[in-house]
């Protein structure tokens, strides 16, 4: 059986497990600080806890669940770290520095299951869900970089998140919990999506104002099909409808990510179109030219994108292009990539699960 993270340990169960050992309650205290305060990510980082104390620790509990393999800098300050996880698999994180604020991209899944076109992150398939602890500890590893808790998490980075949400909500409770986690505000952490209607209720029936951010992509179920594979791809208007279910139940406004291609989705009409979609959900959007990736596909040159950006605001949208970082260490949108653990299966664990509240 596992270890249990130290992290996710609350403090009646710590301060049993100290009495239990002989050891002053106050060490709680002096361990959780060191665990939550001090974002540690072993019990060595301890400076003021005896050394037999952290080796009695280490022998019950995990300080962390991710053991950072590679961690690659760019120039811009992104830092990007691939992860191996107890059972071998890795899993990629991003930190992305900015002045007025730094941001964790975390994933939720080893590969994905949607294997979108232009997506490195789903080309192998889904090999497994990550457990709660090990999205978790993603936040903790950037934190721990930067020095202090980052308050900015995106979950955009491998895997589509409505499929493992069994281990996600409690992840994002514990981030936002101020008493027994990590104290982050709900209203900056962004949960992003390919379009999984089910998903996204359930999401809403959690009435937690996170942000949803759509990866819409196309402004029409034609141009979509060449983008998103049928397996789980659904109807635009199917998913909107569970975007204003979830815009009602959270108040928060919904976010449309939408990669640019040159000669797919990035004509004068495709924008307008978009326009009318983002309108009708009143949503904001966000443009992204294509990372160069594995494909043909190319972004469209700058000038294109300003005039597809142009067609929006002049409609009245809220539309930016989102800056590219990380690009040279293939940290960018969709450039994550996760290995698959030798022995396990490409079988998506959560995909033969019946559609909670989705309509077909
Ligand atoms: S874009 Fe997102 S949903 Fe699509 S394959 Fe990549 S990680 Fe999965």
């Amino acid at each position: 059986m596992s270890k249990p993270s130290i992290r996710e340990t609350d403090e009646s169960t710590l301060t049993a497990w100290l009495k239990s050992h002989n050891q002053p309650a106050f060490r709680a205290k002096q361990i959780r600080d060191w665990f939550f305060s001090k974002m540690a990510v072993s019990f060595d980082d301890m400076a003021n806890v005896p050394k037999a104390l952290r080796e009695e620790l280490a022998q019950d509990f995990t300080p962390c669940s991710l053991t950072p393999s590679t961690v690659l800098r760019a120039d811009d300050g992104t830092v990007k770290w691939a992860s191996e996880l107890s059972d071998g698999a890795k899993v990629e994180t991003v930190l992305i520095r900015a002045p007025e604020r730094s941001t964790v991209c975390i994933s939720t899944q080893v590969g994905c299951p949607v294997r979108c076109a232009f997506c490195e992150s789903g080309r192998l398939g889904l090999v497994r869900n990550l457990k709660s602890v090990e999205i978790i500890d993603q936040v903790i590893i950037a934190s721990h970089e930067l020095g202090h808790r980052i308050d900015n998490v995106v979950v955009m980075g491998t895997g589509e998140p409505m499929f493992n949400l069994d281990n996600l909500i409690p992840a994002l409770n514990y981030l936002c919990d101020m008493e027994n986690g990590l104290g982050i505000s709900a209203r900056n952490i962004t949960v992003s999506t390919s379009g999984i209607p089910n998903g996204i209720r359930r999401l809403a029936d959690q009435h937690r104002p996170w942000n949803l951010a759509l990866s819409l992509h196309a402004p029409n179920d034609k141009i979509r099909s060449q983008l998103i594979p049928e397996k789980n791809r659904h109807r635009i208007a199917e998913i909107l409808a569970a975007c204003t279910e979830y815009r009602e139940a959270t108040g928060r406004m919904i976010t449309f990510e939408y990669v640019l291609i040159d000669g797919m989705n990035a004509s004068e009409g495709n924008a307008r179109d978009l326009a009318r979609l983002a309108h009708l959900a009143r949503a904001k959007v966000n443009l992204i030219p294509l990372n160069n990736g594995s494909t043909t596909w190319k972004a469209p040159s700058k000038e294109q994108c300003q005039q597809f950006l142009d067609i929006l605001t002049a409609s009245g949208l809220q539309a930016t292009i989102r800056l590219r970082k990380g690009d040279k260490i293939k940290a960018a949108c969709g450039q994550l990539v996760a290995k698959k653990s030798p022995e396990k299966p490409d079988t998506p664990p959560n995909e033969a699960k019946p559609p909670r509240r989705d309509k077909k």
